[in-house]
């Protein structure tokens, strides 16, 4: 099958223009196993994008040589209306400037309406019956009245990646080691991922909540084997947020390196054709989503980090000082933020600026910590 390349229409912006968003496939239409790949949901995210430009040469000569398996959708560019979202000449790819909120959050949650859809002709047979689901599952998604430019993106990756059998969102953070979010149901199969790309913190997360991109497909599954535990229906997708270091962490040799690890991957689960070899070492134990602390800001101020990103903190430890420059009294100008979590500073915000209810740094820890408040600022 040859290589195609697709220009999939958005919501145009304005009268007399028009916007799309690229997509390349490669395989065999309808095959499995189906592989959704995108970078830069978060439009200010780019070290993704430029990891998925080396891989889509690699797909393409994979393929004309009969050395791919299934089919392959890569969308380097997730978010053509973030990538416009600029102020002033900054470039803010998280929101959309529109009001509609964060692009990684309110996808919805279509299980009960493909569960109507469905329910009556699941039978027997685990495969058909999965079937059923990926195709009811992407009539749902085209029944969902999308309004605003925000939403109509959220469907067309949705319409994108629903019927794959793995997905994976790349992402990054302000400042970050490498780390992943990982389905904590596939981490036993899959967790060589998080070797492969050298990551210092892996972080498992329940797939069966959430409204964020890669929680979409797995929700409807874990509803549809709720609703109907007595049919055989087969388990989520694996999906999974790679978080490739930090902002500024962006450049063809880094994505190289990155690029060949998820190379590995597919050549080891049998998606592309070559001998990996063995995984490296993993460089972190996975810990649970639950057990990250993320430190908020208690008040307006400067930040001054007293450990890097990567560096090893115990609950207690002072990670960063809130300070107000216009104090006279040095210490009192000083508000040191403390981990609950002992573990890895896994990532921190770019900007030294904080308001009260800020999130701006977090630590992985192993051990649930109590929910909370949410941030009442995300960034
Ligand atoms: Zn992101």
């Amino acid at each position: 099958m040859a290589h195609t390349f697709e220009r999939v229409p958005l919501m145009a912006p304005g009268p007399g223009t028009e916007r799309f968003l690229a997509a390349h496939r490669f395989g065999t239409p309808g095959a499995r196993p189906k592989l959704y790949f995108h970078a830069a949901l978060h439009a200010d995210e780019l070290p993704g994008a430029l990891v998925l430009n080396r891989m889509l040469g690699w797909l393409k000569e994979a393929d004309a040589e009969g050395g791919l398996s299934g089919e392959v959708v890569v969308a380097p560019c997730a978010n053509p209306v973030g990538l416009s979202n600029r102020v002033m000449g900054y470039h803010l790819g998280r929101y959309d400037l529109d009001g509609d909120g964060n692009f990684n959050r309110w996808y919805p949650d279509l299980g009960r309406t493909v569960g109507d859809r469905v329910g009556d002709r699941l039978g027997d047979d685990e495969a058909e019956n999965g079937r059923l689901i990926r195709e009811a599952y992407r009539e749902a998604i085209e029944a969902w009245e999308a309004h605003g430019e925000a939403d109509t993106l959220r469907k067309t990756l949705m319409a994108l990646s629903a019927d794959c059998d793995f997905v994976f969102d790349l992402h990054c953070h302000g400042e970050a080691v490498q780390y992943i979010y990982m389905p904590e149901n596939h981490w036993e199969r899959y967790g060589d991922l998080a070797a492969e790309l050298g990551c210092r913190t892996a972080l498992l997360f329940p797939t069966d909540a959430g409204t964020t991109f890669d929680t979409a497909p797995t929700v409807v599954w874990h509803r549809l084997r709720e609703c109907f535990p007595d049919r055989p229906i087969a388990e989520p997708p694996f999906t999974t947020t790679l978080e490739l270091r930090g902002q500024n962490d962006v450049g063809d040799d880094i994505a190289l390196r990155d690029a060949r690890g998820l190379w590995r991957f597919l050549q080891r689960h049998g998606i592309v054709a070559g001998d990996p070899g063995d995984p490296p070492e993993l460089l972190c134990e996975p810990t649970p989503v639950s057990g990250s602390d993320n430190l908020v800001a208690t008040r307006a101020g400067v930040l001054s980090y007293r450990v890097d990103v990567g560096g090893r903190v115990e609950a207690g430890d002072v990670v960063a000082d809130i300070v107000d420059p216009a104090e006279a009294d040095f210490d009192a100008a000083r508000t040191p933020v403390r981990s609950r979590a002992t573990g890895v500073l896994y990532g921190r915000s770019m900007s030294r600026l904080v308001r009260p209810g800020q999130s701006f740094a977090v630590v992985s820890g192993r051990e649930a910590l109590p929910a909370g408040d949410p941030p009442a600022i995300d960034y």
